[in-house]
């Protein structure tokens, strides 16, 4: 801006100051007073002016009055646009128009008031009325223009005048009944209703789009944690989509469950073919949104999902029940039925394998899964709507919903969804289970960890320090199973520990999009000052740092949340580091003397996720491990998890379990059937 302009703003501003608060005054008289009332005399003497100023600004009261209407339009006008900027589907749009028109503050009485008094002059003022042609035309036009993706054009239209006349329609009903008929929730409630309805019957073209989600109350946006670059801004969805999608998903499943496994499977398998076909540009996706390594995400992230889809669709075929033999008189079977509409929330870690390891189960058994990711992770989601779509799955069968905790606890609290899958905090798993249990849902719960990692002497060292970074630094350390507490049998500490740090210092930490890079960043600067804490907190509580233990800021890292690869030895028992999950990469080493001291330290912590064991004998390996309290063991490995092998933890680890034919129980309900073969036979 040049010093001209700079002065020349500064001459308008009070104009404009003067006008807006004219304007102002003018609402607040009509709302009062009403139009007759309200003369350019008495509006100057509630502004404290002269009548002259005023028409100085707007010559008369006609001019008063039409700037006064054009502001109230301009202000809805306004609120549709931000609001259609901020979803990227026709069904987002139309919602934006509808709730932009009907939100809380055209519903206060003072504005209502005023738009009633203009609405009752129209006929009469020309340029009153062309405010309000411009108002209207400008709502159907957007109007028409979003629901022409989803309709033909002559469908569009008349569409549009009905939603248009809708919204003038319960508008003036709430205004003529002084506000106390509808609110601005209810009145938005039964305008999306009506447009839901009203596009059941869509052109499939336009159906995808359809089902996303719709309207944006508030939105948040997800950055890049190694860049700190904006990838998105997303609606939150709020208690009116989730109602929306649930009573989407109730239809679909219905047609979804009536297909035979094979049909549901050949679907599914043609997902996991897409998964895979799309494999370089989602693990692109996945590593901008997590800051995790592309040479992780390339072959695990998308991958895992892949896998996760072509295994259930080999199980949906085999879904049976039982026969069960009652005699001569009777036999009995069952039937193996999925539950209905479930719902996935997801934790931020690995965003794309948590709704592939919720859905792909889900779907096999008949279910419809409504899925939200976390909100700092929402990207891949949607991409796996995608894939499923092109893939063949009915629309409504699965459904992101986006948002933060509130939208999450709207899943949980529905009463017509029947099971929630959570993939979080053990404190979330505790929230979620609670209000799961007033609608009495079925729970499956993926919770963090603190887990054991126990080297024997006799193991093979290289191997060992192998699984041990795998079970601290593979994805920073944002691993939920991660082996965190590195038991080292006493006589092996030393070049374990000497190993161990070696290998370290050859790790490559930086830009994760770079194939080279080894670690990442962390997912955001709180979660990364979350990290830096425990650090400081190891530290101070005496435990020796043997490697990392710093932010780093170098060069490019500095934008974004980096911390070296961190390993504390000399680390006590009761030590905070060693007690509580870091989800970082900070890993505690511990010593031990024998096998029976080992198991009880290891198993005394509330979690049970996981436990891994390094030996060369066999006999020992499945001793200890029987004895371990964990859900998911490996013996001379640690961290992998293919999809044939259930997954999940014990204790405060979390309930059920994900993958393998365990999914399918935590999918389906059985139902037992008792068939007679001869007469009744009753004492009546
Ligand atoms: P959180 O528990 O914070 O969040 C998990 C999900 O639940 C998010 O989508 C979150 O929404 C949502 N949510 C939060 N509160 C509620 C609520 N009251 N009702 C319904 N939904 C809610 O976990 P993080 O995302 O921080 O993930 C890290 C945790 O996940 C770690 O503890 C880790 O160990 C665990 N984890 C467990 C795994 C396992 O398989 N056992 C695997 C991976 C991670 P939002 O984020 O938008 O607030």
């Amino acid at each position: 801006m040049n010093r001209q302009s700079t002065i020349s703003q500064l001459r308008e501003e009070p104009e404009e100051q003067r006008r807006r608060q004219l304007i102002e005054v003018t609402i607040d008289s009509l709302a009062e007073v009403g139009f007759v009332g309200s003369t350019l005399a008495q509006i100057a003497s509630r502004a404290g002016v002269s009548a002259g100023l005023v028409a100085h600004y707007f010559d008369d009261k006609d001019g008063l009055l039409e700037a006064a209407f054009r502001t109230l339009a301009r202000r809805i006008a306004q609120q549709s646009r931000v609001r259609r900027a901020l979803t990227a589907t026709p069904r987002g749009r139309i919602q934006a128009v509808i709730d932009a028109n009907l939100a809380p503050e055209e519903f206060d009485k003072r504005t209502g008031t005023a738009w009633l008094a203009f609405w009752g002059q129209v006929l009469h003022v020309p340029a009153l009325r062309r405010v309000q042609a411009a108002y209207q035309r400008r709502m159907l036009s957007n109007l028409r223009h979003a629901l022409r993706r989803l309709l033909p054009a002559d469908e569009a239209a008349r569409l549009a005048a009905m939603i248009a006349a809708m919204i003038d329609g319960v508008w003036l009903r709430a205004a003529l009944s002084g506000w106390q008929e509808a609110d601005s929730e209810s009145a938005r409630a039964l305008l999306t209703a009506f447009v839901d309805g009203r596009l059941k019957g869509a052109s499939p073209a336009g159906a995808a789009a359809e089902l996303a989600p719709a309207r944006p109350a508030t939105s948040f946006v997800t950055v890049n944690p190694a860049t700190g670059e904006r990838l998105a801004e997303l609606a939150v969805d709020g208690p009116a989509q989730v109602d929306a999608a649930v009573a989407r998903a109730e239809e679909a499943q219905r047609g979804w469950a009536a297909l035979t496994g094979a049909e549901r499977g050949r679907i599914l398998r043609r997902a996991a073919e897409l998964l895979r076909a799309r494999n370089g540009e989602l693990a692109q996706l996945e590593t901008r949104d997590t800051g995790k390594p592309i040479q992780e995400t390339q072959v695990v992230d998308v991958l895992s999902g892949a896998d996760c889809f072509e295994y259930y669709a080999g199980i949906a075929a085999s879904l049976t029940g039982d026969h069960v033999d009652l005699g001569p008189q009777a036999f009995g079977y069952t039937r193996r039925e999925p539950l209905g509409v479930v719902a996935g929330i997801g934790a931020w870690n690995y965003p794309l394998q948590i709704a592939c390891w919720k859905s792909a189960p889900a779907l096999a058994c008949g279910n419809a899964m409504i899925f939200k990711p976390a909100e700092l992770t929402p990207l891949t989601a949607p991409k796996l709507m995608e894939v499923l779509t092109e893939a063949g799955l009915p629309p409504g069968v699965f459904q992101v919903v986006q948002g933060f905790a509130d939208t999450g606890r709207l899943l949980t609290r529905h009463p017509r969804i029947r099971k929630i899958s959570l993939t979080g905090e053990v404190g979330t798993g505790k929230a979620v289970m609670a209000d799961a249990a007033a609608t009495l849902k079925h729970v499956t719960l993926e919770l963090g960890g603190k887990s054991p990692l126990i080297v024997f002497e006799d193991a093979n060292l290289d191997n060992a320090v192998s699984g041990a970074m795998l079970g601290n630094f593979y994805s920073a350390g944002e691993v939920c199973s991660n082996g965190t507490r590195v038991f080292v049998q006493r006589r092996i500490k030393a070049a374990f520990l000497e190993r161990l740090t070696r290998r370290i210092g050859a790790l490559r930490v930086g830009d994760p999009l770079d194939p080279a890079t080894q670690i990442g960043a962390l997912i955001s600067e709180g979660h990364l000052q979350k990290v830096l804490a425990y650090i400081a907190r190891g530290k101070a509580e005496g435990a020796r740092l043997a490697a990392g233990g710093q932010r780093l800021v170098g060069g490019d890292l500095a934008r974004g949340c980096f911390v070296s690869p961190t390993v504390f030895d000399e680390c006590r028992d009761e030590m905070t580091i060693v007690r509580e999950e870091i989800f970082g990469p900070v890993m505690t080493v511990l010593e031990f003397t024998d096998e029976a001291e080992v198991i009880a330290r290891a198993n005394a912590t509330d979690f049970g996720l996981a436990a891994g064991v390094f030996t060369t004998d066999l006999s020992r390996a499945h001793r200890v491990i029987a004895r371990l309290e964990a859900g998911t063991c490996w013996i001379n490995h640690y961290n992998v998890t293919p999809i044939e092998l259930p997954f999940g933890g014990v204790k405060m680890s979390g309930l059920g379990r994900e993958n393998g034919h365990a999914a399918i129980e935590h999918y389906t309900q059985l139902k037992s059937v008792y068939v007679a073969l001869g007469d009744v036979d009753a004492p009546y």
